[in-house]
């Protein structure tokens, strides 16, 4: 229950913390540099914390020592290392000393910038990092603030907030053209392959579910949505006197990297009046490099365009960037204007007030994490991080295709590869077979990857971008995977390598 305080509680003091956040840095310092001796995967079982924690809170206070030594003890299992240089799964998170500063800056300075006024730099400095990164990326004009024509960016927590705002511009847009009650005729289009947060949003601004279209893809195109596709759904729905409401196209969709033809699409979204939003949550980042920008043609046609610069950007979570080419219809979808934050520059309208550009009132000061990580790294450095994740993804694409019984199932998209072993023998069933190699890796806990299934097809996903990853490590995971393939193969059983090897005795 910790022990009597002797001091009197200053929970801001600043030599205290000086030392206890040194504690702190150090602590996490050296899990950088022990990393690899833990396992990837988490292996606990549910529930395994409150076997180990007090079911009560503490009323006198304890050590920073004594709090760290629990995380070391407790918590450590129980993480599954997103940092880890063997994390391949999902799509990464990547941190990054500069995004590890800017977050503790953040942090430290605290201040809630949800208007103007409640901190002028916050918000100034928002827009001035969304035009950076619009140049980086060579937006067009008309999506940055700089431009002159109405556009600019905002920084959202995450893809779904943005998602659910861009919605709610375009719903309501619609519904004062159409009337208040035509929410039950609006119709959002995706792909069977476009993230899930999209039907999630739709569903939560309320559009009725049986009115999300997951248009289905195929091998035929990358598992790229088709023009022609979007078209005859959305002539469909008119024909049932349905209204087309919202397209969303991708820019590396998360099962398979797959690249949306945008300027094709943004043809059909303008001809049918539909927003059009670009999802570029976690290929997006490459568009600093010329040449990735190829797959960014067309986003001029959009109306919105997102990107997590926390997936592959560098800096730590959470940050999505958001450009819309008229905030003014997120402004009146979400602004609220109660008299307790009435100020004279929001009344003037001379200010971006972003509570208005996002759901929630308070918002954190991300702006300063991006601004310290494209500062410190400068774009040569972030373009060096793509681009060796992508040479380390080409390395592993054809160390998959020397090995005849392995097949990379899609082409390498950025730093993605989906491949699976092949069945040896008819009757085999192939999901079931890389189910089990998939599960012999991860369990082995010297490597994460996660799968997908397209076209029915199980598939293994091989996810390079953890910060810490080098080439002897994707060779080394490589290895892993064609020992556990031997051990499925010859004995049916991935025994070949043990994980008792003495590699997590932490
Ligand atoms: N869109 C794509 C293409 C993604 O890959 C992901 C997550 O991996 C998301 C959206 C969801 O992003 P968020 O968690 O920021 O909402």
């Amino acid at each position: 229950m910790g022990s009597l305080p002797i001091e009197t509680f200053q929970p801001l003091d600043p030599d205290v913390l000086v030392k206890e956040s040194r504690a702190v840095v150090d602590f996490i310092a050296n899990y950088y540099r022990d990393i690899e001796r833990y396992p990837v995967r988490s292996q606990v079982e549910p529930e395994y914390l409150s076997k180990r924690l007090p079911d009560q809170a503490p009323i006198f206070p304890q050590p920073i020592q004594t709090i760290l030594d629990d995380i070391h003890d407790d918590i450590f299992p129980g993480l599954t290392h997103w940092q880890s240089p063997n994390f391949y799964a999902y799509f990464q998170a990547n941190a990054s000393t500069a995004g590890f500063l800017g977050e503790m800056l953040c942090s430290g300075l605290n201040v809630v910038g949800f208007n103007w006024i409640a901190s002028p730099a916050a918000t100034e400095l928002e827009s001035i990092v969304m035009d950076w990164m619009g140049k980086m990326l060579k937006l067009p004009s008309s999506f940055l603030f700089s431009g002159g024509q109405g556009g600019g960016g905002v920084l959202h927590g995450s893809t779904c907030e943005a998602v659910v705002c861009t919605l709610a511009a375009a719903r309501d847009s619609a519904l004062t053209k159409m009337g208040g009650d035509g929410i039950t005729k609006l119709v959002v289009y995706a792909s069977d392959q476009t993230h899930s947060t999209v039907q999630k949003a739709s569903k939560l601004i309320g559009i009725p579910p049986s009115n999300f279209r997951a248009i289905p893809t195929s091998a035929a195109s990358d598992y790229a949505l088709t023009p022609d596709s979007v078209r005859s759904s959305m002539e469909a729905d008119i024909a049932k006197g349905l209204v087309p409401l919202y397209l969303c196209a991708t820019i590396g969709t998360t099962a398979v990297g797959a690249v949306d033809p945008l300027l094709e699409l943004g043809k059909v979204a303008n001809e049918y009046g539909v927003w059009y939003h670009i999802d570029a949550a976690y290929a997006g980042s490459s568009g600093i490099c010329p040449e990735f920008r190829h797959y960014f043609d067309g986003v001029e046609l959009a109306d919105s365009f997102s990107l997590n610069p926390h997936k592959w950007f560098l800096t730590n979570m959470d940050c999505c960037c958001l450009w819309v080419k008229s905030p003014s219809s997120l402004v009146d979808a979400l602004c609220s204007n109660p008299e307790y934050l009435r100020n004279k520059a929001s009344d003037a309208k001379t200010v971006v007030d972003y509570k208005d550009w996002q759901i929630a009132l308070s918002r954190r000061f991300r702006a300063m994490k991006l601004w310290v990580v494209i500062r410190r790294y400068g774009m040569a450095n972030l373009m060096e991080h793509i681009r060796s994740d992508v040479a380390m993804a080409e390395h592993f694409e054809r160390l998959v295709a020397m090995d005849r019984r392995f097949e990379v199932v899609v082409p390498r998209k950025f730093a993605l590869v989906c491949f699976r072993l092949k069945p040896r023998f008819q009757g085999d069933d192939p999901s079931e077979l890389n189910r089990r190699l998939l599960e012999a890796v991860n369990s082995s806990g010297q490597a994460f990857m996660t799968h997908a299934v397209v076209a029915r097809m199980f598939v293994v996903r091989f996810a390079i971008g953890a910060t810490l990853t080098e080439m002897r490590h994707v060779e080394a995971t490589w290895k892993l995977i064609q020992a556990k393939a031997d051990g499925l193969l010859l004995n049916g059983s991935c025994d070949k390598i043990s994980s008792s090897n003495g590699l997590f005795s932490l």
